[in-house]
This record gives structure tokens, sequence and C-alpha cells, in this order.
């Protein structure tokens, strides 16, 4: 087409109103036009499905002062491996934490000349810093992080439910909160047994802390959003809350949806993470609220460490880290269960882009629209594979879904416009959330 710089065509475009054949025409690293299949020549993809590029909001990238964990250059390697073209940077496990100006300066200094992918980041909410949410979120961030329980590193201490009130009313930006509460949670034993930590942060832990989080939102006007559900039991609360009218909406992860407490093997501690993955019961009411839109966002919450920090070597529970690292893996996970139970591939689009983007008022990411950036992956949905952690790209390449087979590679991605593979330079951009 006269004009573009370049165009794409696919037999299964993933367009907001759902798959067709067409062409995604682009100029100066933006959709200018979507034309019919066969009005236009340029790279075509015949049957392999062409889709916006994935966003990720959960991803812990951990540089700088982690980075024997991760780093930006491998997190956002394994991202665009993964269809991912948009990761939100959490604001711990690095040092320092993402908590006032400084930080952020450091953080963006640490990415810079080494991302992949277009990298966005959240400012973190912790006791005393109140003062410095509305300056993060004028320079920049998408809002911020708070736990209502240990984080799991000191530097990043959890609020109470006054201390989120006043962060709340501090700044009108949305907060994402994780939701489980300490009273219902116990130290676990020192235990190979998946189920002696899976007791020790159940189901009411997070019912409870929704009801927190639901509460301070109510009293306070302000944009809450529940981080990585996994407790079904939560869901009565969300959806009452959101027929009441209130500003809350919810994501889950890969793991959730596809893992089972019943199916975790002693010492198998690469399936420990925080909240816990629960029984197949659980994961199936998980299906549903997604599928009724009760819970609106898939996302990795990647959250890697060194092997060591796994305890693979002892397969000690209660020692482990808890985190799964799947920015490159999720997509294939998802769809892999989602097509098995009729879920068409639009769904995980909306699920892994376009709700992810909505949710951080990235206007112009998650969609194959006309204006949006041209962020396109290649995937061929019908294609198997079998995991292999030697070929994922992130630090530490330990999961729990090693030799799993699954269906659905990523061919081939744009960035802006760009052709990018994880091997090639980093094109990445940082994202500013005043710029959107
Ligand atoms: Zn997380």
């Amino acid at each position: 087409m006269n004009g573009c710089d370049l165009v794409v065509r696919s037999r299964r475009v993933v367009l907001p109103d759902g798959p067709r054949p067409a062409a995604v025409c682009v100029r100066g690293g933006r959709i200018v036009a979507i034309e019919e299949y066969d009005a236009v020549g340029g790279h075509d993809l015949g049957d392999v499905a062409l889709l916006p590029g994935l966003v990720d909001t959960h991803v812990h990238v951990n540089e700088p002062g982690r980075t024997e964990w991760e780093g930006f250059a491998s997190a956002t390697r394994a991202a665009l491996a993964g269809g991912v073209t948009t990761i939100v940077d959490m604001p711990l496990n690095s040092l320092p934490p993402t908590v006032n100006l400084d930080a952020l300066a450091v953080k963006r200094v640490a990415a810079t000349g080494q991302i992949h992918v277009d990298v966005g980041f959240w400012g973190g909410a912790v006791p005393g810093n109140a003062p410095d949410l509305p300056r993060l979120h004028a320079v920049g961030v998408f809002g911020f992080k708070a736990f209502l329980i240990d984080s799991g590193v000191p530097e990043f201490p959890p609020l109470d439910a006054a201390g989120l009130a006043a962060a709340l009313d501090a700044v009108d930006a949305l907060f994402v909160v994780h939701a489980e509460d300490p009273t219902e949670v116990t130290a676990p034993p020192t235990s190979r047994r998946y189920a002696d930590f899976l007791a020790s942060r159940p189901p009411a832990a997070e019912r409870r802390a929704v009801g927190t989080v639901l509460d301070v939102a109510r009293r306070t006007g302000g944009r809450v959003h529940i981080l990585h559900l996994s407790a079904a039991d939560a869901l009565p609360l969300l959806a009452r809350a959101r027929a009441a009218g209130a500003r809350v909406s919810a994501e889950t992860c890969p793991h959730y949806l596809t893992l089972a407490a019943d199916e975790v093997p002693d010492g198998a501690t690469e399936f420990k993470c925080c909240p816990p993955i629960r029984g197949s019961d659980n994961r199936e009411r998980l299906w549903a609220a997604l599928a009724a839109g009760l819970v609106g966002c898939v996302v990795s919450d990647h959250s890697p460490c060194p092997a060591a920090l796994k305890c693979g070597d002892t397969g000690d529970f209660a020692a482990a880290w808890g985190g799964i690292a799947s920015v490159q893996l999720g997509l294939p996970v998802v769809w892999t269960a989602a097509r098995r139970r009729g879920h068409p591939l639009a769904d995980v689009v909306r699920w892994m882009a376009t709700s992810p983007a909505a949710l951080v008022g990235l206007r112009r990411k998650g969609r194959i629209a006309v204006g949006c950036d041209a962020d396109l992956v290649a995937f061929d949905p019908d294609a198997p594979f079998t995991v292999d952690p030697a070929a994922l790209h992130h630090r530490h390449p330990v999961t729990p879904y090693a030799g799993q087979v699954l269906t659905g590679v990523v061919r081939a991605t744009w960035l802006r416009g760009m052709p990018v593979t994880p091997g090639g330079p980093p094109r990445g951009r940082l994202l500013d959330r005043r710029d959107e």
C-alpha cells in the first residue's frame, strides 16, 4: 500500500471485533489502516494468526539491586520471545524499590539501552511514603502497588487498612494490591509436601484481604485492582462490589488457571508462589470468572530468583522463594488450556493484551486498530512444542512447565513496526503514563 513502511497480512488477524482475514498497514510505527486481506501486497502470514503484542502489567525485573535474580535485558528478551511487547515493572524486588523519585530515576537509568520490549513502571506504596505518591505519579508511573502482608523482602513493608486508605487519599491513581491477610496466614513448617505450604495460606486469607481492599475503596472512592487472584472464594465479594458500582478489577495468572495443588510433586518448589496454586475445582471457578468478565486480565507475575533460593536441592516449600517466572510461556500456557475449554484466540487476546493495556491506560497498546502502536505478533496457534527450560531467555530457567507439551508458537514480532527478535538489538522504549 502506498505510503506504508510495512504491511502484514494474515487470514486470522485478531481485531477488536473478532478475527478475520485482513492486511495491517503501518507507517511511522503506528497502524494507519486495516485493509482487506487481498487488497494489498506485503508480508503474508497465511493461516498464522496476527495478534496485538501482549501487555504484561505484572513483571518483577529486579534490576538494579537484585540483578542476579533477573534483569532488564533477560526479562525483556523472555517477554519478546513470548509475544509480550509491553511490560510494566513491579516496584520491588529491585534495590532501591520504586518508592520515591530518586528510585524511579535509578530504575530508568538501569533500563535504558537494554530493553527489548516497551517498559513502564509501577510505583510502590509503603508505610510513610504517601507524600511521594503524587510526585511519582506526576513523573509517569502507571499506578501504585501495595501489599497487605509481608512482601518477602524487608525493604518493601506492607500497609494496613489505614495505611492503604492514606495512600489512596494521597493521590488519584490506580492502586494494585497483593491481597492476602496476615491474620489468616501461618508460618509453614519445613516440609517437602506441597499440602503443608498450601494449608498455611488458605483461601480465607485472600477473601479477608479482598474485603479490606473493597472496604477501603468504598470509603475513599479510590480505584483498586486485585493482583494475582488465586482463591475463587473471593469472587462473590468482587462481584457484589462491582454490582454496587465500585471501581475495582482483578487479574489472575497462567499458573492459577492451568496447574493444580494435587498435581504438585513432593519437593517441587518450582510450583511455589504466593498466593498459592489451589485445587482443581478452585481452578475451574477461576475460568468461569474469566469467562464471565469478573476477572479481566491474565498476567504472568513473572518473579524469578536464583535457583539456590528456589531450594530445588532440599525441596523445602517453607524456605523456597515464592514466585513463578512465566513471561515467556504465558501465551501458549493459557492458549493451550483456553482452546481446550472452547475459548477462541480472541478471548486470550482480550485477557492478555487488551484488558491489561486498558487497566493501566495504555491507549495505543493491546489492540490491532488504526492509531495504535504496530506491536504485532505472528502466532501459530496450532503448532505444538515441548517446554524446554534451555529455550527460556530469563536468567534462571526454573519452571513448573518443564516438559509440558503446549500449543502455540510465536513466529515473528514487530515492535512499533520494527521486526524484533530476542537475539537482535534492544529496541524497547521507556513508557510514561503522561505520554499516553
Ligand atoms: Zn508479583
